[in-house]
């Protein structure tokens, strides 16, 4: 076989490899936002859908790529209010996919991160409906990487750690603190916007230094990105001052300012005239 025998034949298998099935879900991550960091396999499943199921997190950029024809089902969760009941969003992919239709479940980010995507995967199986699943750029990767943040960085961060700010059923944010507070570990908390103030205050407690670097990302990876760089100790201030609101994860770590410390002409953009000030005026 010589190499373009080789690229033909991967092609192939590309376009015929993730095959949607009537009576079958597709349960599909479809990223932070921008259309360009679905996968392949995402794609392929979008393409085939008959009817989709769609969260608020996903983009319009990506339900303008779905059929023409495909039917739409919106069971958005705004914050505390379930749009559609989680239990519900359960009972409906199963409908569909007893219609015998081709179901897709688009989710925001990563299905399986901070998704519900495990319950759902769970109901759908004990119902004897089978499902694909496709794992998305979860929002920790996707948003940071636009804004220039490395969440690992050799000799500044050694690991990193996804954890929720959304308080338990009980009221409480009773997390693993001391298992966030050291120097070289980058945190990143989802749907902690709310929370914040308790995050900031629970991480100082514990022996983080108020000073560290963080930063909020609002939208991150799509047109009205923005990056907000503080310390721990004046993100609250940010939050108010520019009336931040979901969806916005919070970066905890030396690495937010590794890179830039600014605003980036354009998400996952780094420009090097900016680099080089930033250098120009770190050395002055
Ligand atoms: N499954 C998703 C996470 C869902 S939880 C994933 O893997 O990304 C919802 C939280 O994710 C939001 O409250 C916010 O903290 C974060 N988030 C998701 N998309 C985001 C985006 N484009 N910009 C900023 N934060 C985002």
């Amino acid at each position: 076989m010589n190499n373009t025998d080789k690229s033909n034949s991967t092609a192939i298998s590309l376009k015929t490899k993730s095959i949607l099935n009537q009576g079958e879900v597709a349960l599909v991550g479809s990223g932070p936002g921008d259309a360009e960091l679905l996968t392949i396999r995402a794609m392929r499943f979008i393409e085939q859908a008959e009817v989709a199921i769609y969260d608020r997190l996903v983009s319009e950029e990506i339900l303008e790529l779905l059929p023409e024809n495909c039917e739409r089902f919106y069971v958005g969760k705004e914050q505390a209010k379930h749009c559609v009941p989680q239990d519900r969003i359960n009972e409906i992919l199963a409908e569909q996919a007893k219609l015998n239709k081709k179901v897709l479940r688009l989710k925001g980010g990563d299905p399986f991160i901070f998704g519900r995507g495990g319950e759902e995967a769970e109901y759908l199986l004990q119902h004897g409906v089978s499902c694909h699943v496709c794992p998305g750029i979860t929002a920790a990767s996707g948003c940071t990487t636009y804004s220039g943040i490395p969440l690992t960085h050799r000799g500044v961060a050694q690991g990193c750690t996804f954890i929720t700010g959304h308080l338990q059923n009980d009221g409480q944010l009773n997390l693993p603190w001391q298992s966030l507070c050291s120097e070289t570990q980058t945190v990143v908390f989802y749907m902690g916007i709310n929370t914040l103030p308790t995050i900031a205050k629970k991480l100082v407690e514990h022996g983080r230094d108020i000073d560290t670097p963080a930063a909020l990302i609002h939208k991150g990876t799509q047109p009205e990105q923005q990056t907000y760089r503080g310390t721990i100790g004046n993100l609250a201030d940010l939050v108010k001052k520019h009336d931040i609101k979901p969806p916005t994860l919070i970066v905890i770590g030396d690495v937010v300012n590794q890179l830039t410390e600014q605003q980036l002409s354009k998400p996952g953009f780094l420009d090097a005239k900016d680099y080089i000030q930033i250098q120009d005026i770190k050395s002055a």
